[in-house]
């Protein structure tokens, strides 16, 4: 398939994937997993304002950056894509991922539904992928198993959960990942381009 950048023109084969879930549907666990089945695919790492959470590291998990650096990269146009997410600021460098789609590299992008939308726009030919826990109940065990937001922030984040569902609509493919296995063969299916 050609990735075609609105902006600059096809790119050489290499695939975009754009991964979007609400958060603790399982999006870290299956993308973590994808890596390991598919060494060779690049995973996009985001710029941020939040602040690093215990055991992220900087240029691996996220470039942890100030709302002024933030800023400037908006101003002169350096994020392909970028939202408010959680009161944060997220963004992908264009840099980055053409760069490695010019490569031949394969890239794949964990963000959230406005930034999917960008993207979208600006590489039509991006494969969109939307990952959701099988139920709000499950989703909200998984979020308060995983120990690390407080009470606010995950009632929060099931808020937000149900405004990114209801957009999953526009994504081509959407995994649900309610046996860990069975979605993460789903997911690398569709990395390997095998699933309709
Ligand atoms: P996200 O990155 O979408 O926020 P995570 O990958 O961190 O979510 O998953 C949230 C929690 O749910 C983690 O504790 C993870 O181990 C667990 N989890 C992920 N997928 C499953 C699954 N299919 N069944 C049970 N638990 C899961
Ligand atoms: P977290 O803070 O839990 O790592 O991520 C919060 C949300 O921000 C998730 O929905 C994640 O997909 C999204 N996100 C991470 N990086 C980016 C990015 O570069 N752009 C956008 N638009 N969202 C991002």
């Amino acid at each position: 398939m050609r990735l075609t950048d609105k902006k600059n023109g096809p790119s050489h084969g290499a695939r975009l994937f754009v991964v979007s879930a609400p958060s603790g549907a399982g999006k870290t666990t299956l993308c973590d997993a994808a890596r390991r089945h598919l060494p060779d695919l690049v995973y996009s790492v985001s710029s941020t304002t939040r602040a690093p959470r215990d055991g992220e590291q900087e240029g691996r998990d996220y470039f942890f950056v100030t709302e002024a650096q933030f800023r400037e990269g908006i101003d002169t146009g350096q994020w392909a894509e970028w939202a408010r997410v959680h009161g944060n600021y997220y963004g992908t460098s264009a840099r980055f991922i053409e760069d490695h789609l010019d490569n031949g590299r394969d890239v794949l992008m964990d963000i959230d539904v406005q930034g999917a939308a960008q993207m979208v726009r600006r590489y039509p030919d991006a494969v969109t992928i939307f990952i959701m826990a099988p139920s709000m109940k499950i989703l909200r065990q998984r979020i308060t198993a995983r120990g690390l937001d407080s009470g606010s922030v995950i009632d929060k984040r099931m808020k937000n959960a149900e405004a990114e569902i209801a957009c999953r609509g526009m994504y081509r493919h959407v995994v649900v990942n309610d046996d860990l296995g069975a979605a993460i063969a789903r997911f690398v299916s569709i990395l390997k381009g095998g699933a309709a």
